[in-house]
C-alpha cells in the first residue's frame, strides 16, 4: 500500500535538456572565482581537484577550502530558473493521486520554490520540500540520507514510493525499503528500478491508471 510519493526535483520534475545543470556548473566555477580570487581557469582546476576526492564539490568545500557548504549550496543552486518551460499538466497529474507527497532535493528549498513556480506546481501540493540542509549535507548517496529523510518526515520507505533520475540513487533507496521510479531517457537500465519512464507526466498517468 503506498501512501507516500517522494520527488525529486532536478531532472525528475523537469528534464535535465533544460540547461539548468550547466548553468549550475557554471555557478560553481563562479563562485570558487570569487571566492578564491582566481580565474575560471583556475576555478576549474579547483572544482576537478574536489571531485577527484569527493561524489560533489560541496562535500570538499569546508574540510578543503574552509567555506561553508550552506554559503557554497546557496550560491550554486541559485540557477537560471528562466530556462524552463512551464508543465502543462504536471499539477493536475500530482493532485489526481491521493497519496501525501513529498520534495526530496540534495539542493535548497529555494530552489525548488523556485523551479516549482516556473514549472506551475503549487508549491503547497507538497507536505514538505527536504533539501540537502535538512538533511545535514548527506546527500541521496548514501543509506543514511534515506533513513534520515524518512525519520524527519515520519513516514516509512515500504509505504513510500520514490521518483528519481539517478540510479545510483535509487539504489540507496531500495536498500531503505522504498518502491523505485527512474525517470530517464527509454533505454537506460537501472537494476534498483521496479518502473521506468522517460518522463513524470507519463509515469504519473501510469501509477494513476494502475490505481496506486
Ligand atoms: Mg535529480
Amino acid at each position: 500500500m503506498i501512501k507516500n510519493l517522494v520527488f525529486d526535483l532536478d531532472g525528475t520534475l523537469y528534464p535535465l535538456s533544460s540547461g539548468l545543470g550547466e548553468d549550475c556548473q557554471c555557478r560553481v566555477y563562479d563562485f570558487f572565482s570569487q571566492k578564491l580570487k582566481v580565474d575560471i581557469d583556475e576555478a576549474k582546476k579547483v572544482s576537478d581537484k574536489l571531485l577527484q576526492k569527493y561524489h560533489y564539490e560541496s562535500q570538499g568545500v569546508e574540510k578543503e577550502l574552509g567555506i561553508s557548504e550552506e554559503e557554497f549550496m546557496e550560491y550554486i543552486c541559485r540557477t537560471d530558473v528562466g530556462l524552463l518551460q512551464k508543465n502543462q499538466n504536471l499539477e493536475e497529474l500530482l493532485l489526481k493521486l491521493a497519496q501525501r507527497k513529498f520534495i526530496f532535493t540534495d539542493s535548497t528549498v529555494r530552489h525548488c520554490f523556485d523551479v516549482l513556480e516556473k514549472i506551475g506546481v503549487r508549491a503547497d501540493i507538497f507536505e514538505q520540500i527536504y533539501d540537502a540542509k535538512q538533511g545535514g549535507y548527506v546527500y541521496k548517496l548514501e543509506t543514511n540520507a534515506f533513513k534520515r529523510f524518512c525519520d524527519i518526515c515520519k513516514i516509512k520507505p515500504e509505504e513510500s514510493m520514490i521518483f528519481e533520475d539517478s540510479c545510483k540513487s535509487l539504489h540507496f533507496a531500495k536498500e531503505v525499503g522504498f518502491a523505485t521510479v527512474l525517470i530517464a531517457e527509454e533505454g537506460q537500465s537501472c537494476k534498483a528500478a521496479d518502473y521506468s519512464f522517460p518522463n513524470i507526466n507519463q509515469a504519473l498517468e501510469y501509477l494513476h491508471k494502475q490505481g496506486i
